[in-house]
């Protein structure tokens, strides 16, 4: 694709962002940086419209990094609710403490600092730096991955990992800095973003209403099917431990502490096995998510959310 063509796909994804973005709470100016953080780590791996409540919930009652950093791990939990992998809540208030501790309670602004906070990646270290502070980083998820899949590369589907290739294309496809310190790049990070999450869907990309359809590669290219090595492997629910241990998490929201036999016992979960139900309890254990006291599979054996038992 050459230069005015790519500078033509930023401007029409940025005007078309203008008008078409969700007002989501953690976009607005008056969102703090921590906002910005809370929210990018309940979005990973669960859509806005469930992360919505929760994070308004959440910014209620721990508004800044040291009311996170304080709270009850039990209380985490709760507020933390059904978004799922609740490892995210423990990481994000493992962030909270650092920033409370190390940086006078102030999220930091750039992405390296923000990198080496526990439990903050790649992605996330670029997200919030860029959507909380303005810093041109280069920022990747999948809607982002898919956009330029298709757009630039011509192919259905970008595959289920984030290839060199890939990244090389992300940092080339970024506007330049020079003229406006970062505000385009920041634009194009966002915007390219929710045109993923909006119009140009794994599944079924809206092209009749893309702002980009008479550029984009994929479509000139006749819409060919991904091909099996583009294709990512839905992640299945009924039956996963991941069902098993959420259902004892909500267990453990409701009551705690709560005899284990009785949780183990009481799942509604006929194809779930005895076996798989000890072993999603021992491994909650083990991660920190739920706490024990009593001999495991003994009759007096507790469980709780952490600091119940
Ligand atoms: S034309 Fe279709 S495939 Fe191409 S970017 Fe737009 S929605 Fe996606």
């Amino acid at each position: 694709m050459t230069k005015a063509m790519t500078d033509a796909v930023h401007q029409r994804v940025i005007d078309w962002f203008s008008e078409a973005a969700r007002d989501l709470p953690w976009r607005r100016p008056e969102c703090t940086p921590w906002g910005v953080l809370v929210s990018e780590i309940m979005l990973q791996q669960t859509p806005v419209v469930r992360v919505l409540p929760r994070w308004e919930l959440w910014m209620q009652r721990w508004p800044t990094p040291a009311d996170c950093a304080a709270a009850d791990p039990a209380e985490i939990l709760t507020v933390w609710d059904r978004l799922g992998y609740p490892r995210r809540a423990l990481r994000l208030q493992s962030a909270a403490a650092a920033i409370t501790s190390q940086h006078g309670g102030e999220v930091p602004q750039n992405a390296e600092e923000l990198r080496a906070l526990p439990g903050i990646g790649e992605y996330t270290a670029a997200a919030v730096a860029c959507f909380a502070f303005g810093a041109p980083e280069v920022v990747v998820d999948t809607n982002i991955r898919r956009v330029h899949a298709r757009v630039f590369s011509g192919a259905a589907l970008p595959g289920p990992t984030y290839t060199a290739a890939q990244r090389r294309l992300a940092h080339e496809l970024m506007p330049a800095t020079h003229d406006d310190g970062g505000v385009r790049a920041c634009a194009w990070n966002a915007a390219t973003m929710e045109l993923g999450a909006l119009i140009c869907t794994a599944r079924s990309p809206q092209c009749a209403i893309c702002p980009v359809a008479d550029l984009c590669a994929w479509r000139a290219a006749g819409s060919p099917p991904p091909t099996d090595s583009q294709r990512t492997r839905g992640q299945a629910w009924q039956g996963t431990d991941r069902q098993v241990r959420g259902a004892i998490m909500a267990v453990l929201r409701q009551r705690s502490p709560v005899a284990a036999a009785a949780v183990l016992e009481g799942l509604d979960l006929p194809e779930a096995s005895a076996d798989q139900r000890r072993r999603c309890l021992d491994s909650l254990v083990a991660d920190g998510l739920a706490v024990r006291a009593g001999e495991p599979g003994s009759a007096v054996e507790q469980i709780g959310l952490p600091g119940t038992v």
